[in-house]
């Protein structure tokens, strides 16, 4: 294989690569991007992948979740507190139910960039560029804001540091009320008439937390600053190699390069081409890295990506995350698990139920549905319980507003509502309801 640096990639094929009209102004900002600080640390990835080397031995398990696109506009201290607070509301329920510490990681701070399946967008007979993310484009449809702009590079890189700053002290001893699950309103499941047995484990739940939690509090404060100072880590798609390889670099007493805009970026189902640019840019860099596998994906190509991007095979180092449907992934999915194993591959099993389930209403409104994704994460721990390989995380995009973008779940949103508070800008996200029942229905299946 050919030698690697930061800026190989250059030499490949770039799927999904962003039309900037002037390549000098795009340059200038790189510069700009690789003087400023980093937004993560090489000590913190390194303890990332300590800790995902432990959900590949099944010791714990991986929460990922967050918005399909981060927008700068939502750069606002409610939401990233929602988003915050949800996270680690079905982080606690998770560990109840899977009695192992579950290891939380946004889609924050950098999920900017976004691929496309066709790069124009048609309305009322204009065709303009389609919006790519704040991190090339802005939303409104008129030529101004779909032109690509390399200072959205920097507005983003500035809003990431915003975000992951409150995110940073939030995490260091907020969130009281999180800690307190007794406080929880569990109302509308009750309203909802949601089966009387379910209730019951619900409130179970809660109540076997909160014991837990004053039990720790009893114990002393070192154990009590433990328990609120909770790990948080970073992760989007690496899609805009500028923005990632202006952040990538060396660091004193370390071996290899680290993409330091994130802990854990991952390569899109779209752009994880071997010959690629992604794959050839990611395979360089200490970070783990995360992959998207839909039901397309050949188990040769994906042994072939596994032994890329990690090719002395290191624990904590690649997490395959499966979108593969819930209509496909009882056949597509156990094919690729075993090609893995046969080829003795390490990595981390993460299922992102979304991505596969994605549906158009009768009117065009792109939706998904709670039971649907549901059934795709319930498949995928029964075929790797089959196999003898171990699920070891999920992957949701989500919020802590109340929107109506997802149908279903004991809220029991219709297509009607979807129009009600429809908020995305690109896939739709179970709101706080829907991503705290699913955790329940989750913890539940792992206590089985
Ligand atoms: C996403 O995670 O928002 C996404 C585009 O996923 P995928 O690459 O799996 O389609
Ligand atoms: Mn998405």
């Amino acid at each position: 294989m050919s030698t690697w640096s930061p800026s190989s990639w250059k030499t490949k094929p770039i799927t999904q690569d962003v039309r900037y009209e002037d390549p000098k102004e795009v340059d200038d900002v790189v510069t700009a991007l690789s003087r400023l600080p980093p937004l993560v640390t090489s000590w913190e990835v390194e303890r990332l992948r300590e800790l995902l080397a432990e959900a590949q031995q099944g010791r714990r398990f991986l929460l990922q979740g967050g918005d399909c696109a981060e927008s700068l506009s939502d750069c606002r201290s409610d939401i990233i507190t929602n988003r915050q607070k949800i996270i680690l509301q079905m982080s606690l329920v998770l560990i109840h139910g899977g009695h192992r510490p579950v290891i939380r990681v946004g889609r924050i701070a950098g999920q900017y960039a976004k691929p496309r399946s066709k790069p124009t967008e048609v309305r009322g007979g204009v065709e303009l560029p389609s919006y790519f993310g704040d991190l090339v484009n802005r939303p409104e449809f008129t030529p101004e804001a779909r032109r690509a702009d390399p200072k959205l590079l920097l507005a983003c890189y500035h809003h990431a540091a915003m975000t992951l700053n409150f995110v940073r002290s939030l995490s260091d001893g907020g969130f009281a009320d999180v800690h307190h699950p007794e406080y929880w309103d569990l109302s509308f499941f009750r309203q909802a008439a949601v089966p009387s047995e379910l209730l019951e484990e619900y409130e179970q739940t809660t109540r076997k937390l909160s014991e837990a939690l004053r039990f720790m509090e009893a114990l002393g404060e070192r154990t009590v600053a433990d328990l609120t100072r909770v790990d948080f880590y970073t992760s989007h798609e690496g899609l805009n190699l500028h923005y990632e390889s202006a952040q990538t670099r060396q660091v004193p007493w370390r071996k290899g390069w680290y993409d330091l805009t994130t802990h854990l970026p991952w390569i899109g189902e779209r752009t994880r081409s071997l010959e690629g640019a992604h794959v050839e840019f990611f395979r360089g860099i200490r970070n783990p890295v995360g992959v998207k596998l839909g039901p397309s994906v050949s188990p040769a190509d994906a042994v072939r990506l596994a032994e890329t991007l990690n090719p002395d095979n290191e624990p904590g180092k690649l997490v395959l995350i499966t979108r593969m449907g819930a209509q496909r992934v009882a056949d597509a999915l156990p094919p690729v698990v075993e090609a893995m194993r046969r080829a003795g591959r390490l990595v981390l099993w993460v299922c992102d139920p979304m991505h596969g389930n994605t549906v158009s209403t009768s009117s065009g409104i792109k939706t998904r549905n709670f039971d649907e994704v549901l059934r795709e994460v319930e498949q995928s721990f029964d075929v790797h319980e089959k196999l003898g390989s171990y699920l070891g995380g999920v992957h949701f995009e989500l919020t802590g507003e109340d929107v109506t973008e997802c149908v279903g779940g004991a809220v029991g949103i219709t297509e009607r509502d979807l129009e009600r508070n429809y908020a995305t800008l690109c896939d739709p996200r179970l709101n706080y309801r829907q991503a705290l029942e699913m955790s329940f229905r989750i913890a539940r299946r792992m206590s089985r």
